[in-house]
């Protein structure tokens, strides 16, 4: 069953959504050379408290493994689900994916960003950039009347043009009261299938792409997932509400 948000529910989303970009965007602002993942985990706490929102990934568990970060800090390699560490001291010329989620008033907005510290090479920049272009071609194709396929298709169309390996095992999902609901929305597949699109619906679409090969491997803390060959990735979201015309951005960071 996907969730059709009610309006009570969407104004609640649209709150989420806010906060969690205004997260997001000050999080980002703070990355520099020299920084740890634990500080900028510290400080995305700090924002959340500000505006009254709670992290929906710390605490968060699976199996009998509980998450220990505010956020989600993976560099470089790592794909997703990176934790925060005193050790992991960010050097120019890394990338950084930030992957905030938060709880706000029993409803939940989630967005990524990948940022660069300092410079990066030109090959890096065009995986950042790109992989956020699927992102937004993703968006453009959440239309009520098309499929889940259709987002899918729109996003792993990017990557194939541009020879970038699009991560399977990870996908994006519908998000309200949970993190993750109905439907997945993967980031690859055929316009025409999967559920079909309704106004009401909030989604989390959320390409990862590799510089090389696909293939994921889950670090010895059963949580930071990388890829198998070493390649760098980048990862962006933006939670979405479906309407009966243009898609909403809930997570856009308003000026
Ligand atoms: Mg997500």
């Amino acid at each position: 069953m996907i969730p059709i948000k009610t309006q009570e529910e969407i104004e609640k989303m649209r709150h989420a959504g806010a906060v969690a970009a205004a997260v997001l965007g000050a999080v980002c602002n703070h990355v520099v050379a020299g920084i740890s993942t634990a500080e900028l985990d510290r400080f995305a706490k700090e924002v959340m408290d500000y505006h009254g929102a709670k992290s929906t990934t710390f605490g968060f568990r699976s199996g009998k493994r509980v998450f220990p970060g505010y956020g989600c800090w993976s560099v470089n390699d790592e794909i997703v689900h990176g934790l925060p560490s005193e050790k992991r001291i960010l050097r120019e010329g890394d990338i950084i994916s930030i992957d905030l989620t938060v709880s706000v008033d029993g409803f939940v907005g989630d967005n990524t960003r990948t940022v660069a510290i300092g410079e990066i090479t030109p090959e890096i920049q065009h995986l950042i950039d790109v992989t956020q272009k699927a992102l937004q071609a993703g968006i453009n194709a959440a239309r009520e009347g098309n499929t889940v396929g259709h987002i899918s298709a729109a996003i792993q169309r990017l990557a194939d043009e541009n020879r970038f390996g699009v991560v399977r095992e990870l996908v994006g999902h519908g998000i309200g009261r949970e993190m993750h609901e109905d439907p997945q929305v993967p980031n690859y597949g055929v316009a025409g299938q999967g559920p079909i699109l309704k106004s009401g619906m909030t989604l989390a679409i959320e390409p990862m792409f590799t510089l090389g090969k696909a293939k994921i491997s889950t670090d010895p803390d059963g949580w930071t997932i990388r890829t198998a060959d070493g390649s760098w990735a980048a990862h962006w979201e933006h939670t979405i509400l479906i309407t009966d015309n243009l898609p909403e951005i809930l997570t856009l960071l308003k000026k």
